[in-house]
């Protein structure tokens, strides 16, 4: 999920290029990073938690200007953590036969469980708690001579994502890299070639560039690159001429992080699905619950804690449980939680839902239900933050680093881990295996559908452009879509700054109404689901005080649209999918008239990544 760099030339210092190399990939969010070198001697590996910084004042202190010059070849890493604690032992590169191999990765090693016992076997040692450690193991076992196809038939085994590179005191002057969901890309220049995961890390030496393709493998030498596929046949990949500047790159292209990462939804959806559906038995596979059957059927109430975002997560979560599992639940402010001396004891279940699992307020909650005697679980996207520690168990979201302040990615991955765990606590109590299966496909339905809304940007930007300069909004939602248009009010809140309010669709009749008028537009939830019909009246009841009503409507639904002024078209969902489906076309409405509006749109005012204060 985060950075990968590696240098090979045969006369021109590495050190400095990849530690570089690694400051330009800083924006991405890491947690360690490490650097492996190659000289003949043998591969020195040097790690470090916490910032780029540390890893080049270890380096310093470790090496003269010398002997850091004296190596030419090496690989680097910053970790954005999936398995395993961010600590110095699972920092990367992780190293093989004796220390005579290192490697790096991005992505993550769904089957290693296995891989690792098969490896402990045949007598391998493990010293971290990575995914990733039994890719190093992996190569050096199939290592019979060429390293090319030792790493191949180590790919072949792994279920999963992966940029890797590797490189190996058997086999010098030779670095092997591939890659499969995750991005690496060779630069190659004049007496160096160049890898990364992305370009920004690249454009500082070369602007000419390979971008690998999924099932490739690599042999990158000083002196240029030869490219196979996993069943060694060769294959020829076009050199690009990158023309973006350093800072478009990091954001891939986008304007802004947001935009970026509202992009990156099927990708970090599909990440946060990965391996968790059991598509024989129709439940969900979620290990670090730590929760087994008999637990789950016993749990008489949950209650969902977050606070913003994770809190309109969790409100979707109460429908998803109560309809799925039967499990009364309630969806708490964290801050108020702990202020109203909450009822919760041992048949209750405390789920903490925090993107950044350092959010103050939540883990006062956390700690508040694990002093009552509670079960408490966590939901976080950063792995060993506070929260997902003092909770000892939970399900990470795996949607990788969110940059931009209002979040987005974070929020679907929120929904679907509630989905999915909906899913297996339904399991144990009423689901059959038919609907449990059922389930299983509409939550795998999620990345394409999410793909299909971001088809409606075009169409979303120019419904945008025309109520951008509005100082009111209001959205409504009915049942499942009522958290969701909480969000979508937040969203708008967050970055454009106009007033938005979130509304049940039939609430709005007993007060909010008075505020509406020819310069109030609402946006009403239709996706076409059960409960469509009556919030169609609540619409009309809008529209018959002048209130402009932009619609988010499914696609081929012209009834529903033709009651709106505007009406934003969605793919077909089911009512479990419909928040995650309908909040991704509000991200990009409040992107558009922030966008239109000239806001700061990445770093809105007054609002910080993470609250750490109560
Ligand atoms: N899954 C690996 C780990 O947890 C790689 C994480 C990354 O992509 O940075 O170490």
């Amino acid at each position: 999920m985060c950075g990968i760099v590696g240098f090979s030339s045969r006369t021109k210092p590495a050190c400095a290029p990849l530690v570089n190399g690694l400051r330009r990939l800083e924006y991405r969010g890491y947690d360690s990073a490490g650097v492996a070198l190659e000289s003949k001697e043998g591969i020195k590996v040097f790690k470090k938690t916490g910032k780029v910084a540390e890893l080049d004042r270890l380096l310093k202190e470790s090496l003269s200007d010398a002997e850091q010059e004296g190596f030419t070849i090496g690989i680097a890493h910053t970790r954005w953590a999936t398995h395993g604690l961010p600590t110095v032992e699972n920092a990367h590169p992780h190293v093989a036969d004796g220390g005579g191999l290192a490697l790096v990765h991005n992505g993550i090693v769904e089957n290693y469980a296995a891989l690792r016992a098969q490896l402990e076997k045949k007598g391998c040692k493990f010293v971290s708690q990575t995914d990733t450690e039994v890719l190093a193991h992996l190569v050096a076992v199939f290592d019979k001579g060429d390293f090319l196809s030792a790493v191949s038939q180590a790919l072949k085994k792994v279920e999963g994502t992966y940029g890797i590179a590797t490189i190996s005191k058997r086999h010098p002057g030779e670095m092997i890299v591939a890659r499969k969901g995750s991005p690496l890309v060779i630069g190659v220049s004049d007496g160096a070639t160049v890898v990364a995961s992305d370009v920004s890390a690249i454009v500082a030496h070369t602007r000419q560039v390979i971008y690998l393709k999924d099932g490739d493998v690599a042999r990158v030498t000083p002196e240029g690159v030869d490219i196979y596929t996993l069943d060694n046949v060769p294959v020829s990949r076009d050199v690009q001429a990158v023309e973006w500047d350093a800072e478009s790159v990091e954001k891939g292209g986008y304007e802004h992080f947001m935009l970026k990462e509202i992009f990156e939804q099927p990708e970090s959806l599909r990440n946060t699905i990965r391996g968790r559906l059991d598509t024989v038995n129709g439940t969900a596979i979620l290990a670090g619950l730590g929760l087994p059957p008999r637990d789950l059927a016993s749990i008489r109430r949950a209650v969902i804690i977050g606070c913003g975002t994770s809190l309109h997560a969790g409100m979707a979560g109460k429908y998803l449980f109560e309809a799925l599992a039967d499990l009364p639940t309630s969806p708490e402010q964290a801050a108020e939680f702990r202020y109203c001396n909450p009822i919760i004891g041992p048949s209750d279940w405390a789920i903490a839902v925090s993107q950044s699992g350092e959010t103050a307020d939540t883990l006062a909650a956390v700690r508040e239900s694990i002093g009552k005697g509670a079960l408490v679980s966590a939901i976080c996207n950063v792995v060993g933050s506070t929260i997902a520690r003092e909770a000892g168990r939970g399900v990470y979201l795996h949607a990788g680093p969110e940059i931009s302040v209002a979040s987005t990615k974070a929020f679907t991955s929120q929904v679907t881990v509630l989905a999915m765990m909906a899913l297996k606590l339904g399991r144990t109590r009423r689901l059959s295996r038919e609907e449990g299966l059922g389930l299983c496909n509409e939550i795998s339905s999620l990345p394409d559908l999410v793909s299909e809304v971001l088809k409606e940007n075009d169409a979303i930007a120019a419904i945008a452009a025309k109520y951008a300069k509005v100082d009111d909004m209001f959205f409504l939602g009915r049942g499942i879509l009522y958290p969701a248009a909480l969000e979508g009010a937040l969203k708008m809140k967050e970055i454009s700054y106009v007033h938005a309010e979130g509304y049940q669709a039939a609430e709005l009749k007993h007060g909010p109404i008075a505020l509406l008028g020819a310069k109030t537009p609402v946006v009403a939830l239709l996706c076409d689901i059960p409960g469509k019909e009556k919030t169609v009246g609540n619409v009309q009841e809008c529209r018959a005080r002048k209130a402009p009503v932009i619609g988010i409507v499914t696609r081929g639904d012209e009834e529903a649209a033709a009651h709106c002024n505007d009406a934003i078209f969605l793919p077909r969902t089911s009512p479990f999918t419909a928040p995650v489906v309908s909040v991704v076309a509000m991200q990009l409405f409040a992107y558009h008239v922030a966008r239109i509006r000239g806001c700061e749109i990445d770093q809105p005012r007054n609002l910080a990544k993470s609250v750490t204060v109560e």
